[in-house]
């Protein structure tokens, strides 16, 4: 799938693309958000357009089922067999996998499979800055808009962070700058998908269920510097040993950033301040006190954004004047308010042990924990040994509450037990001294009390809130 680098000079993007798609026949596979944005954009440009999902039409969201009302078919995705196999192109949606029966049937047939990325990417004419990374994704990609958004030219946040490329791509303007988060996912359907500032955050085991192996994941996250040349720039962790063994598959200049040790060509900390050295000049850029985020972890993506923003030759003051303004993305160590001198965070977006462990990592307050939901099959062993010294108790909520509260108890951490994220609340400010922190950050998915991570951290918020 991947284009020679020959090839990569007459890449056709923006309105000449966009020109070619008219009167070609085009399958979207997976009608969720990012499907929804692709089957509009295809139709917009003049293509005949088949969507077809797992799921029937009657079930899907209101978006995909107003697709019909635009002249776009939609059916069952083993109604759509003959039809990709006759298509001009297949577009895939991220929680589409690689080799799907579609996707594969469309390969044998000599037809083009590409993600909705691509097809966004290709339909605008943009420069383009991507963000990849096993974690900080969302946060890095924020920040860097945020940073941006205090040059002349347009920017546009989109990608897996929630705005699809491909709803926007139509009306962007060509000097515009585009900041994407991009997914493991996502980078494997991309063909000719060419970031100038290519950033990876850090790479460690995740999703191994759909990518195989470490290193099938490794090379997936790779795919972001394919067609990147030595004119592009790749933002690399240095303190991250996944992030640094991919500085020999880019041919772009690496521009690495460390929260550890002060680099010669990058961007890290001198005496607590921001610094950055590239090509010989030298600035500093803010100190870290200036950061309204907690915890080590949003340094690090701190010192990414700044990279990434630095390359648009945007100056170091408004650099420091975005970073000194950024505060935390929903549900990623959210300050919800203090009540009787007692903070209240939401950090639902914390669905597994690791994330959670770096939320509790980031305070030095003592915490009453809110954890529980839908565990991973993970060992929460971990967890408890990172409650040590710094919880004073934890409030279990959840189907997977009675494990959790298991291990705690192993680890001797007090342990609440509540049938409620109310009562969890509740119980938690019962049990909190001023001076001190109640977290909700759960360690677990939502899916068995909530619909999605955002719902649980919406209705803790509320509940917050209404705390009189
Ligand atoms: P993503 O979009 O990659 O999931 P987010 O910015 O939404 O990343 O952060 C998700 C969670 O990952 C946060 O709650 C935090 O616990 C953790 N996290 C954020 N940034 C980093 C980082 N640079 N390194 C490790 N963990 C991080």
């Amino acid at each position: 799938m991947l284009i020679a680098m020959d090839d990569v000079t007459a890449v056709v993007r923006g309105s000449a693309y966009r020109d070619s798609l008219a009167g070609r026949t085009a399958v979207v596979v997976g009608l969720a958000r990012s499907g929804v944005a692709a089957a509009r954009l295809l139709r917009d440009c003049g293509a005949t357009v088949l969507g077809t999902d797992a799921k029937p039409i009657e079930t899907l969201g209101a978006d995909a089922r107003a697709l019909v009302t635009l002249g776009i078919r939609v059916v069952l995705e083993r109604d759509a067999l003959a039809a990709v196999r006759r298509a001009d192109l297949v577009v895939v949606s991220p929680g589409v996998p690689v080799d799907a029966p579609l996707a594969a049937a469309a390969r044998a047939a000599g037809v083009p499979v590409i993600g909705e990325l691509e097809l966004g990417w290709r339909a605008t004419e943009a420069e383009t800055i991507a963000i990849t990374g096993t974690n900080g994704k969302t946060t890095t990609t924020a920040l860097t808009g945020a940073l941006l958004s205090r040059q002349v030219r347009p920017v546009l946040v989109a990608g897996n962070i929630g705005t699809p490329l491909a709803a926007h791509a139509l009306d962007f303007p060509p000097d515009g700058l585009v900041v994407a988060e991009v997914s493991s996912f996502q980078l494997e359907t991309i063909d000719a998908f060419h970031p100038r500032v290519a950033a990876v955050l850090n790479v460690t085991p995740d999703h191994l269920d759909r990518h195989g192996s470490l290193a099938a994941y490794a090379d997936a996250k790779a795919r972001i510097f394919a067609n990147q040349t030595s004119a592009d720039c790749a933002v690399l962790n240095a303190d991250d040993e996944g992030a640094t063994d991919l500085a020999s598959r880019t041919r772009a200049d690496v521009v690495w950033f460390s929260r550890t040790r002060l680099l010669s060509h990058g961007v890290s900390l001198r005496d607590g301040v921001i610094t950055a050295r590239l090509n010989g000049h030298h600035e500093e850029i803010a100190p870290v006190s200036d950061i309204g985020l907690r915890g080590s972890h949003n340094v690090e993506n701190v010192l990414a954004a700044t990279a990434c923003a630095l390359w648009t030759g945007i100056s170091p003051e408004d650099i420091r004047r975005g970073i000194r303004a950024f505060r935390a993305v929903p549900h990623r160590i959210e300050l919800v308010r203090e009540l009787d001198q007692v903070a209240y965070y939401n950090d639902s977006k914390a669905t597994n042990v690791d994330s959670a462990i770096k939320a509790l990592e980031s305070f030095s307050e003592p915490i009453v924990l809110i954890a529980g939901g839908k565990g991973k099959g993970q060992d929460f062993a971990p967890l408890a040994e990172a409650c040590r010294g710094r919880v004073t108790r934890v409030v279990v909520i959840g189907e997977d509450g009675p494990k959790i509260a298991a291990a705690l108890e192993r680890a001797g951490i007090p342990v609440t037990r509540s049938a409620t994220l109310k009562d969890a609340i509740a119980a938690a400010r019962g049990d909190t001294r001023p001076g001190g922190v109640v977290l909700l950050s759960p360690a677990c998915a939502s899916f068995d009390m909530f619909d999605h991570f955002e719902h649980r951290g919406d209705v803790f918020k509320d509940l917050v809130r209404q705390l009189a």
